[in-house]
């Protein structure tokens, strides 16, 4: 059978990159991309395009069976930063678009799910450094607690009806083509674009604020071979920790100064600074390794380097 996919949520930072890469790996006429608002980029001119709202369980249904999906990547959220200021709206958008999704599944109109939780489920209390896949999670945000609550929903409808739902918590992610929609860690793609157009930049984050990041193609290619993934080798039905590489402000200002010398940064922490206290430094993702071989390609000299190249 033939693999269609509808991403809801496409226009956002990841949706945008994975509706290209999904366009590479089953042919664009293959690939539905949609969101509640238009996007004028080229990307979505070469596949079919929905509006859609991923809160209203009635029209993802009739867009499923339009296109007769076999696959939906539910990228909808409101993130970290932006679901504080909005905490209903980002329990309604986060929780509800979620279990639309997974009841489509149950009722058997699609195969597969992806959907992405986030390294906002850890907190407090759980290990800052390494962090492992198991442990103490106990999330002091919004978008956390929604995120926490997914992954338990996806464990519950993989084991109680055997939907095939696969999800990794990606940590803070890096792109030049696409920018971020409200996160915490929205400075280190900031950072570039200051430093590349004014030589200087002023961060929301504290310099010695250390959080997991990783490039756009990492987290793609992390997106697209957990989905390729045999079935059996899918045993986290959670969420998989994945990880590439972590760094402070200060020292990603380091590794730009390598390239841009006359950079400067000052720092004015905001109330984001809480919420980056509360996650974790580093992540140990040695299952998503040994389960479906997830390994990650760019570091931060590499990334560093891919962003000012393309960006320039
Ligand atoms: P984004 O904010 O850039 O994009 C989200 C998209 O969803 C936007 O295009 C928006 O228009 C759309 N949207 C909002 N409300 C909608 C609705 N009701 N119906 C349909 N579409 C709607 O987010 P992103 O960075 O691309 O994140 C994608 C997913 O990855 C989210 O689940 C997010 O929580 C997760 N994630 C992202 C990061 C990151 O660093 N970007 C890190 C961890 C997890």
């Amino acid at each position: 059978m033939i693999t269609k996919v509808l991403i809801i949520g496409a226009c956002g930072q990841i949706g945008t990159e994975l509706t290209a890469a999904l366009q590479t790996t089953y042919g664009a006429a293959n690939v539905i991309a949609s969101d509640i608002r238009e996007s004028d980029l080229e990307v979505f001119a070469n596949s079919p395009f929905e509006i859609l709202d991923a809160t209203n369980k009635e029209s993802i249904k009739a867009c499923v069976e339009k296109h007769q999906i076999t696959d939906v990547y539910l990228m909808a959220a409101l993130l970290s930063a932006k679901a504080e200021k909005n905490p209903e709206l980002a329990w309604d958008l986060n929780m509800n678009s979620l279990l639309h999704v997974l009841n489509l599944a149950k009722d058997k109109l699609i195969k597969k799910v992806f959907w992405p939780s986030s390294i906002a489920v850890f907190g407090k209390n759980s290990p800052k450094k390494d962090t492992p896949q198991h442990t103490i999670m106990d999330p002091s945000t919004v978008y956390g607690i929604s995120k926490l609550s997914g992954e338990r929903w996806c464990e519950y409808y993989h084991q109680k009806y055997g939907v095939d739902v696969r999800s990794i918590r990606y940590p803070g992610i890096i792109s030049w083509k696409t920018q971020p929609g409200g996160g915490t860690t929205d400075y280190a793609v900031e950072i570039f674009h200051e430093a590349i157009k004014n030589g200087s930049y002023t961060c929301f984050l504290k310099e010695d604020t250390m959080l997991p990041m990783m490039f756009m193609d990492d987290a793609v290619r992390a997106t697209i071979d957990i989905m390729n993934a045999k079935s059996t080798e899918v045993k986290i039905r959670s969420s998989y920790n994945i990880a590439a590489t972590s760094f402070t402000p200060k020292e990603l200002t380091k590794e730009i100064q390598e390239l841009l010398p006359d950079f400067t940064i000052n720092y004015q922490p905001d109330f984001r600074q809480a919420i980056a206290d509360s996650w974790p430094e580093s992540i140990d993702d040695t299952t998503a390794s040994t389960d479906w071989n997830w390994t990650a390609s760019f570091d931060t000299k590499a990334i560093v380097s891919e962003m000012i190249t393309n960006l320039k």
